[in-house]
């Protein structure tokens, strides 16, 4: 019989394992791809949103130009899954899975930071990036906090790298001087597996007078007095918040029983999650791994490779080895980059290389490339 793949989440990871696994089986692969949205967006894009580099429809990619030999997408919402019978029902449908992989990445919890809705900004949704590129124009002076509200988080250097940002937009706007910046992170340095990086960052941000605060989250705003709470008691007083809110699996999956301790276990080699024939890739898994694009697209290749082996009869994958590289925006138009591997040795390791111009070049083809495999623009 042939197999009837079930790819729950069409971001960096199902797009990534459907392209392959379309590539190897062609039309017979048997592939459907469910996601609510109709366009995928890069996370990066979202600070080109916010800082007004790019219009919201610069930078959203249409499912309708996602059209693989075998891959049959719906936009659906998945309202439950169930692991043990790999039954996913959706407010159209119930598609009944032999393999089913979950890339459903990792939703915001706002009600987690008491006062954040109300009192803050965020800039970790498209939504949200749109928001402050209209307040950001009505901001002359004060104090902005760029607060973390919780870890794990998406792409780990995104706070940096808006403050960066921020401190060149106030710049050209001629008001830098009228306004202080500071940085709340719940990590000791910006990028803890490479010390290299987070020296960088750190020496950019005394450079522009941006204040690091290490080793703290903001555990709430008292919109009323507007002050920022952080997890140690201490009060920061506060004119804009530009928050990443606290993290977590979608509602769907919390309410599946695939969760443990908030997030989808896997075997870190494999992928697999306790259930059979059920997978877990991206931002949903607890891998051992930063919730970033580049390690979803990573897992979903181990992912697909192994399925294509089950197919074609071939040798099983290596193991995943949690290797990735990052783009980081230090500002002024400059572009590092940071190459972390988490998995292969005993602990995670990383390499920095310096902002330069071939970096800025290298950073449009990763998304080029992408844009070009999976929605041939
Ligand atoms: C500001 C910012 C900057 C970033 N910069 C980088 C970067 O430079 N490099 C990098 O590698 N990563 C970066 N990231 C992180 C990256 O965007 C995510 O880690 C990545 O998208 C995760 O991929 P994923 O496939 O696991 O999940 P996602 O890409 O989040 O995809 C999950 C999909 O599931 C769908 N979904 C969820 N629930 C349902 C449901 N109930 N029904 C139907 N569909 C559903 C969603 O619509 C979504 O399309 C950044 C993130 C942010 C916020």
């Amino acid at each position: 019989m042939k197999a009837r793949f079930v790819v729950l989440g069409a971001g960096f990871g199902g797009l990534e394992l459907a392209t392959l696994l379309s590539e190897a089986l062609g039309s017979d692969a048997g592939i459907t791809l469910i996601d609510e949205n109709d366009a995928f967006v890069f996370g990066y894009s979202k600070l080109d949103v916010m800082f007004g580099r790019k219009a919201p429809s610069e930078v959203r990619l249409p499912y309708a130009d996602f059209a693989k030999p075998g891959v049959r997408f719906l936009r659906e919402t998945i309202t439950a899954i169930d692991p043990e019978a790999r039954r996913v029902t959706t407010n159209r449908a119930v598609h009944e899975a032999d393999v089913l992989v979950v890339a459903l990445g990792a939703d915001y919890d706002f009600d987690a930071t008491p006062g954040l809705a109300e009192g803050g900004s965020e800039f970790y949704s498209v939504r949200g990036a749109e928001r402050l590129r209209d307040l950001l124009p009505t901001f002359t002076r004060g104090h902005v906090i760029v607060g973390v509200c919780g870890a794990p988080f998406k792409c780990p250097p995104a706070p940096s790298e808006a403050a960066l940002l921020l401190d060149d937009y106030l710049s050209r706007r001629g008001v830098r001087d009228d306004c202080e910046i500071s940085l709340v992170m719940p990590f000791g340095t910006p990028v803890p597996p490479s010390p290299d990086t987070s020296a960088a960052l750190l020496t950019a941000f005394a450079e522009r007078g941006i204040e690091f605060v290490p080793g703290r989250r903001v555990s709430s705003l008292d919109p009323g007095r507007n002050v920022a709470v952080l997890d140690d008691g201490a009060e920061l007083p506060y004119d804009l918040f530009l928050g990443v809110p606290k993290h977590r699996a979608p509602d769907v999956v919390l309410e599946s029983g695939m969760a443990t301790d908030g997030y989808i276990a896997v075997d870190s080699r494999t992928l697999e999650t306790r259930f059979a024939d059920v997978y877990a890739v991206g931002d949903v898994a607890t891998v051992g791994v930063p919730k970033a694009g580049v390690f979803s697209e990573g897992a979903a290749r181990v992912v697909a490779a192994s399925l294509i082996a089950r197919v074609q009869g071939g040798e099983q994958p290596p193991a995943y080895d949690g290797r990735g590289a990052c783009y980081v925006e230090f500002g002024a138009g400059r572009v590092g980059r940071v190459d972390v591997d988490f998995l292969s040795g005993p602990k995670p390791t990383g390499t920095f290389q310096e902002p330069s111009h071939v970096l800025v070049a290298e950073k449009q083809h990763f998304g080029a490339s992408r844009r070009a495999r999976w929605f041939s623009r």
